[in-house]
């Protein structure tokens, strides 16, 4: 594509000002989008893209929508701000219609991002133990793979080294068990407290005492660290274990929440009832800044203190902000008003089956593995041994596809190595006519980058 001299001015300037998240700065790659609508977005050039990473960013409703403007526009005018030291309505709202969508009574304590909401995850479990008396209770076990966020806590809680090893010594306390891994790893069992991914879980609480432990941390999918669905009962016997020791079960739904696996929330597939769910992005569709922290009754109970030293001493300036809990409202209604929950069971169905068809027979696929409009394909070198294929191939398909004006991206451990997951996570309105030209894009991508 031909970048004319006024567009060029902004990737200079770009790489003048701007320091990019995880990668080196190179002007070819970055892409400099002015607008978007629907699934789809467009660059300087006015080339336009299948953004089908939108669901990292989890923009589920799609891009464009004016309703969520308006939302945010009018709720600025009415209150541009007040603190949830005190409160206001759009909060209480969203508390409320939180609390419909999880099922069950919860108590919120809102953020502006997905590493916050855990901190404040971390520090509610450590917190309601020390309330009833249990001081020894600190250590939060957390898997190997998992992503948390980036602050001192929530990337203590991440179980990828390579974010992790120059920024050390992070928050102590952090333990971390492998994940189940379905495609490389042989874990089944007849009843799931048999599974060798629970087992540990199990032993490490015992090992390292029951009475030191606060809490477990979890994602229902681990999305970052490769897309990985968890057996038949995992989560049901991991909450199970937790009962057992006396730990409390945290579930990270920041990426899984709000319809991304076909469901309001992704411990929704697997019949349990977390402690405490912590939800970020897909809250306002990515519109505005918006996370929570979901607690449930009994445990806030416990901070009912009536010293000034028993209160929650945690504070956060702009979490719960009116403009985005106004916009997170809208975006909950128009997703309930558009059936997207079903739309992505739908869809993600019909992207996995078309995608396992057409990739059966291709040398470096792997696995075609995920559940709504979460999507995982993990490249290998061979098929026998298994070996991740080279990063240099995996970014080849995902350049021929960016090319052919299809983004996706790539996930897995960050290990060296191991950087071998496409992932597909398209806005959860997508249509027919888009979930084919993304099947087609990414599988000529896959069959030419051989
Ligand atoms: N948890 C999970 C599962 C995530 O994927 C992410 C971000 N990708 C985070 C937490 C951190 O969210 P944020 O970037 O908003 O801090």
């Amino acid at each position: 594509v031909q970048i004319h001299q006024n567009e060029q001015q902004w990737i200079t300037k770009d790489s003048q000002y701007i320091w990019h998240s995880m990668k080196p700065y190179n002007p070819d790659e970055t892409l400099v989008v002015t607008e978007a609508k629907g699934c789809w977005v467009t660059d300087l050039t006015g080339k336009k893209y299948l953004d089908a990473m939108a669901g990292l960013w989890c923009v589920n409703v799609g891009y464009g929508r004016e309703e969520l403007a308006e939302a945010a526009y009018e709720q600025l005018k009415k209150l541009a701000y007040f603190p949830l030291t005190q409160s206001h309505i759009p909060a209480i709202q969203l508390g409320e219609k939180l609390n419909e969508l999880l099922g069950d009574e919860y108590v919120i304590f809102f953020s502006n991002s997905g590493s916050e909401a855990n901190e404040t995850a971390f520090k509610i479990a450590r917190q309601y133990h020390q309330q009833r008396g249990e001081h020894n209770r600190y250590k939060i076990i957390s898997r190997y793979r998992a992503y948390h966020g980036n602050s001192m806590g929530a990337l203590a809680a991440t179980g990828q080294a390579q974010r992790k090893y120059k920024y050390e010594p992070l928050a102590p306390g952090f333990i971390h068990v492998p994940p189940p891994d379905s495609y490389r790893d042989n874990d089944q069992a007849e009843n799931p407290r048999d599974l060798r991914s629970v087992k540990v879980i199990d032993d490490v609480m015992t090992w390292e005492l029951s009475e030191t432990i606060a809490a477990v941390i979890m994602e229902p999918i681990i999305t970052g660290g490769g897309v990985l669905i968890p057996p038949e009962g995992y989560m049901k016997a991991v909450k199970e274990v937790c009962e057992k020791h006396g730990a409390l079960l945290i579930v990270d739904e920041v990426i899984c929440g709000f319809g991304r696996t076909g469901k309001p929330f992704g411990f929704m597939n697997y019949g349990v009832k977390p402690d405490i769910i912590t939800m970020a992005k897909g809250i306002t569709s990515a519109y505005l800044p918006l996370s929570a922290t979901a607690v449930r009754k009994e445990i806030y109970e416990a901070f009912k203190g009536t010293e000034e030293y028993d209160y929650f001493r945690h504070v956060n300036t702009f979490g719960g902000h009116p403009a985005a809990c106004a916009l997170a409202l809208k975006n909950i209604e128009i997703m309930e008003r558009e059936n997207l929950f079903a739309r992505s069971r739908e869809a993600g169905e019909r992207l996995l089956n078309e995608l396992k068809n057409k990739l059966q027979d291709h040398p470096y696929v792997g696995d075609v593995r995920g559940k709504g409009l979460l999507i995982g394909i993990e490249l290998v070198a061979d098929k026998d041994t298994k070996e991740p294929l080279d990063v240099s191939l995996v970014n080849k398909a995902i350049g021929i596809c960016k090319e052919n004006g299809l983004i996706i991206g790539k996930n897995g451990t960050t290990v060296a190595g191991y950087n071998n997951v496409l992932t597909l996570s398209p806005p959860l309105n997508i249509e027919d006519d888009d979930l084919s030209f993304l099947i087609n894009t990414l599988t000529d991508a896959l069959w030419k980058m051989k």
